[in-house]
């Protein structure tokens, strides 16, 4: 928990209406600011800020890819497709320096990202 976090304040909020998954390690909420029809952030509860990554959290990481795979299956925008980014540093546009992941859909996406 880092209290200047806003991820961190979020993943404390158990009555939060706006939690569209969560479960013991992760949750996931809309993004304020979509860039896609779906825009979903899927994020650890766990304060984890790149480079500061320790072996004991590859499971969250490898359970953060499971949860957007099946994720996009229940959006009917993802039919065709969806991407999975994570922005991480300010060279990879991260704002929010608590490690997270975008699963957008419903739109083309172009390569390479801008
Ligand atoms: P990043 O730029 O990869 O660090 O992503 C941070 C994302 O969090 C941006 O897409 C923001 O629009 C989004 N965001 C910031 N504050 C909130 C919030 N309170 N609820 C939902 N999304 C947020
Ligand atoms: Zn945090």
């Amino acid at each position: 928990m880092n209290k200047n976090c806003i991820f961190c304040k979020i993943a404390i909020i158990k009555a939060a209406s706006n939690k569209i998954y969560e479960d013991e390690n992760v949750f996931s909420i809309r993004d304020i600011n979509p860039q896609a029809p779906v825009h979903i952030l899927i994020i650890p509860k766990k304060h984890i800020s790149w480079p500061n990554v320790n072996p004991e959290d590859e499971y969250i990481f490898g359970h953060i890819q499971i949860i957007a795979l099946k994720m996009a299956k229940q959006f009917y925008e993802m039919k065709n497709g969806f991407r999975i980014i994570g922005n991480c540093g300010v060279d990879g546009g991260q704002t929010i320096f608590h490690i997270h992941y975008h699963l957008l859909g419903g739109r083309l996406f172009t390569w390479p990202p801008g």
